[in-house]
């Protein structure tokens, strides 16, 4: 299968110079960005004429080259039916002569949704030369344009790149069998074949493109100035990139699904999941949640009452689901139905069913220190001192800060407006790999559970992410109890650099299987509905009591009183308590700064438990975040 012609046999350049010389009543909206990031697909609409054009693609400007491409193709199915002789330059006037209706009323929705087919198939378009470096050429400047800024390393696709550093070669492209949901396109080069996974066989042939780059830049010295630095960026990705496509493709596939009743609500620049798998079979992988966000909570919402999520970041928010997913697999495992855990002969503690791991996907480098340094390091500036420095994120904002000079911060302060300060996800992924994903109260019924791997979609340095999740503390760290470690997580990761995102959401998304979905509004650390959510402290104690109930472990749990305090609850393992004191000791001791908590005040809540006749209930005072 033949799929050079795609798009590529266009001379966009003229087509867009041409467009705008003759169209001067055009409108754009804004840019639409979707799907993986390090993978990215743009959507923008064309309003010309009263009438609406989409075109996707995986750039802006193939996004707009698609729109123009549907505007075209739908004024030439105008003038069909009387001229036999069109041209793209009788557009305009044909248009006004034949075209009066509307086309989201005329032409059939599948259209506009895959316009990257239709540019494909119109063949009949003018060719005058081949250009595969159109990605690099600026827009003529238009009033009625809006391009943002991009990252010019991105604007080159894989393909392109093969295309023109081998431009004496045919290069012959294959659609492979379909590797489960994914598509396989594999492109030969020098008579050696590369294979790409994705979730549409665009995407999969970037890969394939991307991985014969990887490859051949390696034994051949390819020395194109143009793509020096994208050849060099391709050569430091990491790992199997068979498995972070699949985990991106099946994420995105879950995620395009959902429903959302307002298209705000799905704009992300970061989404993170959770997925299990079995045997290490990719077949077996399953999404177990997901989340989108890059907002923490403003000072002015925190509750004394465990009620707000403090943190909103995809990868933090999509942790506490995998909590959830937990409470809900051990009550399946007590009602002794099917559950990932096992438990032992009196239900008190539980473990993982032989061979199911957990893994982690993020479009992009934990804010903190994986990501801070990604950008333009060298191998001799590693050991600075200032690697491995603690970090917190920015009330408000995007990016951290080291910690250095705070010790910890108070309710009145925050209350007063001094910002609340909130942990990076770079720090707390270190954490996560020596306590566990299963945190401090779950600890009680089993023993940590961590990641199996970790898969980035961009910004994936490996020296950075090792320090970050384990290196800066794994030879310092000594007295950790029984059943803890220093978890070293497989990693992989691709190093490009993710499309620059001017819109930064301020909603965050979060999906448990067989849960659906729920959103947050960061800021407030409610759903949108100004309610819990079903992951915040006191929903998850929550959890915890009726787990606690249905084990008969309850009575242990409240010494015989009616209410327990959270915070209480939480000094109860001691072993969990050990092991943390000991890492953010250690953290200390290395001098990268210290852990701020946030203040006791948002702790100290009470929880509710109730008797009923001689079993101990939940007694739910929270019934907003059941669903
Ligand atoms: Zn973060």
């Amino acid at each position: 299968m033949n799929m050079d012609n795609e798009s590529l046999s266009i001379d966009n350049s003229t087509l867009l110079r041409d467009f705008n010389e003759t169209q001067h009543n055009q409108e754009w909206s804004p840019f639409i960005c979707y799907g993986p990031s390090h993978l990215p697909t743009f959507k923008v609409s064309l309003y010309l004429n009263g009438n609406r054009f989409d075109g996707h693609g995986s750039s802006k400007k193939r996004a707009k080259i698609n729109a123009i491409m549907q505007y075209k193709s739908f004024t030439m199915n105008c003038n069909a039916d009387s001229e036999t002789n069109n041209t793209i330059e009788s557009d305009k006037s044909a248009f006004k002569r034949k075209c009066t209706f509307l086309m989201e009323n005329s032409l059939p929705k599948t259209i506009a949704l895959e316009s990257q087919v239709a540019v494909n198939q119109t063949t009949e378009t003018p060719v005058s030369k081949r250009n595969y470096t159109d990605n690099l050429i600026e827009y003529p400047p238009s009033k009625n344009l809006t391009i943002e800024p991009q990252v010019a390393i991105n604007q080159t696709s894989a393909i392109s790149m093969l295309h023109e550093i081998f431009s004496g070669q045919t290069l012959t492209y294959e659609h492979e069998q379909s590797h489960g949901l994914l598509e396989t396109i594999s492109v030969i080069v020098s008579g050696n074949k590369y294979i790409g996974y994705g979730k549409n066989k665009k995407e999969a042939k970037e890969i394939a493109c991307r991985n014969a780059l990887k490859s051949l830049s390696k034994v051949l010295s390819i020395d194109n100035l143009k793509y020096k630095n994208q050849l060099e960026m391709l050569l430091t990705d990491y790992g199997d990139s068979k498995i972070i496509d699949y985990f991106a493709g099946i994420t995105d596939k879950i995620y395009q699904k959902l429903e959302f009743t307002e298209n705000k609500f799905k704009e992300y620049s970061v989404i993170a999941s959770i997925i299990k798998m079995t045997e290490e079979d990719l077949n077996s992988a399953q999404v177990i949640c997901l989340a989108t966000g890059t907002k923490c909570l403003s000072g002015n919402y925190m509750s004394l009452n465990g009620e707000s999520l403090h943190d909103c970041h995809a990868e933090i928010l999509t942790r506490r689901c995998l909590m959830k997913y937990f409470y809900k697999e051990l009550m399946e495992s007590v009602k002794g139905y099917p559950s990932i855990f096992i438990s032992d002969s009196n239900k008190s503690k539980f473990k993982l069913a032989k061979d199911i791991t957990f893994h982690l996907y993020i479009n992009t480098a934990p804010c903190g220190e994986g990501r801070v340094y990604s950008f333009s390091d060298t191998e001799h500036q590693l050991n600075r001192l200032s690697r491995g420095l603690l970090r917190s994120k920015i009330e408000n904002g995007a990016g951290t800060v080291s910690v250095f000079g705070r010790e910890f911060q108070t309710y009145d302060g925050v209350a007063q407006g001094e910002r609340l300060v909130t942990m990076s996800c770079s720090d707390k992924l270190t954490r996560w790999n020596v306590l566990g994903l299963q945190g401090n109260l779950l600890s009680n019924f089993v023993e940590p559970i961590y990641l199996e791997s970790i898969s980035i979609g961009s910004m994936f340095n490996l020296h950075h992410i090792k320090r970050t999740i384990y290196g800066r503390i794994e030879n310092s760290i000594n007295r950790l109890p029984q059943n803890y470690k220093v978890h070293k997580p497989k990693l992989r990761g691709y190093s490009i650099l993710p499309r620059r995102s001017t819109t930064q959401s301020s909603y965050c998304t979060n999906w448990i299987v067989s849960e659906g979905i729920e959103i947050i509004k960061g800021s407030i650390g409610r759903t949108i509905e100004n309610k819990l959510s079903r992951v915040c402290k006191t929903s998850l104690a929550n959890e915890y009591i009726k787990l606690c109930s249905a084990t008969n472990n309850l009575l242990t749990l409240i010494e015989n009183e009616n209410n327990v305090f959270y915070d209480s609850l939480k000094n109860k393992n001691e072993n969990y308590v050990a092991a943390k004191n000991e890492l953010l000791s250690t953290f200390k001791s290395l001098n990268f700064g210290t852990w701020v908590h946030k203040p006791e005040e948002l702790k100290s809540f009470e929880l509710h438990v109730g008797k009923k006749s001689d079993n101990i209930t939940y007694n739910s005072n929270n019934q907003d975040c059941e669903s």
